[in-house]
């Protein structure tokens, strides 16, 4: 079933009705996957009257940079964009949480897969979102058989659309096996990242996450939660991690902008931990929400609040 759009979206240069954001079936982007994209939650402010962003010049940073990599050439300057995301959610003036999807693509018609002398174009949609994943209990992960896309291959640290087929591979094959989600190794073996989130571990009191050499995307949210826990005084390693660590870790966490922070129970059908949400977790997800529902946080300065009428 299609998910519904909020009313107004940006396209062609112009806020438009979202019926209207209209591209032929010969563009580029939808027949090589040459887009690049952003997810950015708005959350309702806990006032009720202003929509949250967290971390918009972070998101549309990646978002440009991952433009930069497909040789994206926009008319935008980073502050544009972020002043077109706001002006957006202005015009949708929505009351509940949502999530914004801006896209840059190749919006051009022309026959060959290649990056140079195609016209780019900028679109950006919203939808109503809560939970992108059940935040009741902990999540049953599998490790895939399918390999994440590597840096020589699709750079994972851009937010490459014609990369998410990998992750679709990836989610297929977990849900069908009756998961909640996969973990992705890279070619290493190592341990990447989820289908659509970054992946931490937590052992013997120590926060460990893979490095930005994983192939991994690399996550608002994770970059965050690093800051957050070494705030706490969590010792934190950015390092390789191996799939047994996955088995023997206290607490394994996926997170990123969709999924937030959600606890894992199993791994493989092997228990992490007591099989419940462990105390770091809880922790970090105590800090995110407080912080981007507007209460009093320490990290205020990462929201950009829009006030709705
Ligand atoms: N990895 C992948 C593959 C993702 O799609 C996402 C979601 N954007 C993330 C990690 C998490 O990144 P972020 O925290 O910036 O949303």
């Amino acid at each position: 079933m299609d998910i519904d759009l909020m009313t107004y979206a940006f396209f062609e240069g112009a806020i438009v009705p979202h019926e209207d954001a209209k591209v032929s079936i010969a563009t580029h982007a939808l027949q090589y996957g040459t887009g690049a994209f952003g997810g950015i939650r708005g959350y309702l402010d806990k006032s009720g009257s202003a929509i949250n962003i967290f971390r918009l010049p972070d998101h549309v940073g990646r978002l440009l940079q991952s433009g930069l990599m497909l040789r994206c050439d926009l008319p935008y300057s980073p502050d544009q964009v972020q002043q077109t995301i706001i002006d957006l959610v202005k015009k949708n003036a929505p009351d509940r949480n949502v999530y914004i999807r801006p896209l840059i693509y190749k919006a051009g018609i022309v026959l060959s897969p290649k990056l140079t002398g195609i016209r780019d174009d900028l679109a950006i949609y919203m939808i109503p979102l809560d939970d992108y994943v059940d935040m009741s209990s902990p999540l049953k992960l599998m490790v895939s058989s399918w390999q994440r896309v590597e840096d020589n291959i699709i750079p994972s640290r851009g937010k490459i659309t014609g990369a998410y087929i990998n992750s679709s591979f990836a989610k297929d094959q977990a849900t069908e096996g009756g998961y909640d989600d996969a973990i992705m190794l890279n070619r290493e073996g190592k341990v990447s990242e989820g289908s659509g989130a970054n992946l931490f571990v937590v052992r013997n009191g120590t926060l460990i996450t893979s490095p930005v050499t994983a192939d991994i995307l690399e996550g608002i949210t994770r970059r965050s939660l690093v800051e957050f826990a070494r705030d706490q005084g969590i010792p934190v390693e950015e390092r390789a991690i191996d799939r047994s660590e996955l088995y023997v870790a206290d607490e394994v966490f996926l997170c990123g902008t969709g999924v937030q922070i959600a606890a894992v129970g199993s791994i493989d059908g092997r228990k992490i931990g007591d099989g419940q949400r462990g105390p770091i977790t809880e922790k970090l997800q105590d800090i995110y929400f407080s912080l981007v529902r507007g209460e009093d946080s320490p990290y205020s300065h990462y929201v950009t609040s829009i006030p709705i009428e």
